[in-house]
């Protein structure tokens, strides 16, 4: 049974301005949001019986008491923020970095006060050089004077649960995470695997640093994981979320839903 549970923050646009606008899809017409690509924002947590692991942290989107979302769905699960121990970051993009931080009253906390928030060192020195829109350096500022943050060097292992790689593709140090909690193989690819359709499609992606090695990793990881019983974790889904490879009669495999 899986461990590891989405923390779904919403659906937004967007578009040319990298403005992230909620989206939802019983209510809003997709044709009122011409020129916008959707998508879909879910971070993860996994629960370890050494704590709690968070794998990214969303836009920072706040419900009407003014709690993060983030907060919010951790508690749903019967957790408090304070039992995260340790906070993956996939890479620094502003819908992945918003719940690092909780900016509340005018005062900006760190969101997980226990935990060690791992960034690669090449991940956030990119962020701070030059002016993208796509990073927040707010945040940073936060992070960095919390004494939280371990910036890591290239590949290795947290503990003896966690291991990262430097994949690159979305940008230049993007990470990916291999996490073994209760048996199981998670592996969170962040945005070089944001969702199942892109690995069964040849697809490039505009967005992405490099697209095509973005898309050589997705077929590595799928035929690496199909067959050792990885569980994927797909941020940007808008379908399976949570899955896994299966064998099929004919000898090909799809995705199935394991979120349950
Ligand atoms: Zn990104």
């Amino acid at each position: 049974m899986t461990q590891a549970y989405s923390l779904y923050e919403g659906s937004f646009s967007v578009d040319a301005s990298k403005a992230f606008v909620p989206f939802d899809p019983a209510k809003d017409d997709p044709l009122s949001r011409k020129g916008s690509i959707f998508v879909h924002v879910h971070p993860f947590v996994i629960v370890s019986e050494n704590g709690l692991i968070l794998c990214d942290t969303g836009l920072g989107f706040r419900n009407a008491q003014d709690e993060l979302l983030l907060h919010q769905n951790i508690r749903k699960l019967g957790f408090e923020p304070e039992d995260v121990k340790c906070v993956l970051m996939s890479h620094l993009h502003k819908d992945h970095t918003g719940g690092m931080v909780d900016f509340k009253d005018g005062v900006a906390r760190i969101a997980f006060p226990n935990a060690e928030y791992y960034v690669q060192r090449g991940e956030w020195e990119y962020a701070f050089s030059g002016d993208n829109p796509s990073y927040r350096t707010e945040i940073f500022d936060v992070i960095q004077r919390s004494g939280n943050l371990v910036l890591l060097e290239g590949n290795g292992e947290i503990d003896h649960q966690i291991s990262y790689e430097v994949n690159g593709g979305h940008t230049p140090y993007h990470q990916a995470f291999h996490i073994h909690v209760g048996g199981e193989h998670y592996f969170f690819g962040g945005d070089v695997l944001p969702e199942p359709e892109e690995i069964f499609k040849n697809f490039i992606a505009k967005y992405d640093y490099d697209g095509r090695a973005s898309r050589d990793l997705r077929k590595q990881y799928w035929e690496e994981g199909r067959d050792n019983d990885w569980t994927y974790l797909f941020y940007h889904s808008k379908s399976i979320v949570i899955g896994k490879g299966q064998k099929q009669e004919d000898g090909s495999y799809r995705m199935i839903d394991v979120s349950k």
